[in-house]
């Protein structure tokens, strides 16, 4: 009986977080098929992956046709290289992380991985292809060491351990009461934020894709966890394709290029220090979260 209710135990969970509008596109894409909106072409074909880049070319999207939400987005990511993507809530950040996913099709223009238009290839493809680590990490009432296997189909308990490692979480599992066979989520251990991204960044890992797109939270963890974390996933976007939606500046400085999206465009583009010499609005949100920092230092 037991069996039985997992499931609908899944469901009823996957749809309070949308409701709650807390999208974890793989959790929603890898385990319930349910997007009716995109489906696979009849010619459709398996992604060759040929290390991630992508590119946006004049993309144009709306959730619903009263209202363009994306108005022309042109970007490209080369092979192994980091875009950030910057602006005020709402901009349309995270919008493209759900196309790229195709979680959606776009309503105008194309997007293309390593070439290949979206729409033109698998969508189990297509995500196998991509890592996310979502704002908001959806966590499955079942043991922590599930939650991370649940990355890759198959994985042994040694990989799960090894994925736990590389995202410093491992011995944090060790110091629970049943270990990796302890009961997270809503019926079991709550786990912090910091720790819920941890168990993220494991399940990453243990995926090991060439593209890998980092939407950070929102939330502020406290400033040493925030630290250590941004230090696992500077590790994990090593040799790969990255993109980062970032709302912490301080954590982009060296990306490749950063693109500050203002209402469905990109209004500013640059690296870090092209961006401050512009003295446009990246150097003001800059300039902003620099005094917020030193004002929230002053305060701890
Ligand atoms: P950001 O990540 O930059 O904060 P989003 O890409 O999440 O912004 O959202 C861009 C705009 O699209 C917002 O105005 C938001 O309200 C709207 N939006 C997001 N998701 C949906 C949806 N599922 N249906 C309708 N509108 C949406
Ligand atoms: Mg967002």
């Amino acid at each position: 009986l037991a069996q039985l209710f997992r499931p609908l135990d899944f469901l009823g969970m996957v749809y309070r977080e949308i409701r709650q509008g807390l999208i974890d596109m793989e959790a929603m894409f890898g385990l319930i098929d349910t997007n009716e909106e995109v489906k696979d072409a009849p010619a459709a074909t398996a992604l060759t992956e040929k290390g991630g880049a992508v590119r946006f070319e004049d993309v144009r999207f709306s959730y619903d046709p009263e209202r363009e939400i994306l108005k022309g987005v042109d970007l490209s990511v080369p092979v192994g290289g980091t875009l950030a993507v910057v602006g005020s809530s709402g901009a349309g950040k995270s919008t493209l992380a759900r196309l790229l996913f195709r979680f959606y099709d776009v309503t105008g223009g194309r997007i293309t991985i390593d070439g290949q238009d979206l729409r033109a290839v698998t969508q189990a493809s297509l995500r196998r292809a991509i890592g996310i680590v979502p704002q908001d990490t959806v966590l499955f009432n079942d043991t922590i060491g599930y939650n991370i296997a649940y990355g890759r189909d198959g994985a042994s308990r040694l990989e799960v351990e090894a994925a736990a490692k590389g995202a410093a979480i491992h011995d944090f599992i060790l110091s629970l009461p049943q270990q990796y066979d302890t009961p997270v989520g809503e019926r079991g251990l709550k786990l912090s934020g910091g720790e819920k991204q941890r168990v993220a960044i494991a399940r990453t890992l243990l995926k090991d894709p060439q593209l890998l797109i980092l939407d950070e939270a929102t939330s502020a963890l406290d400033s040493r966890t925030e630290a250590e974390i941004q230090e696992t996933l500077a590790r994990v976007a090593e040799r790969r394709t990255t993109i980062i939606i970032a709302h912490r500046l301080s954590t982009i400085v060296h990306a490749d290029e950063i693109v500050v999206m203002e209402a469905g465009r990109i209004v500013e583009r640059g690296t870090h220090g092209g961006l401050l010499a512009q003295a446009g609005l990246y150097a003001e949100m800059w300039m902003r979260q620099q005094t917020e920092d030193e004002e929230a230092l002053a305060a701890e």
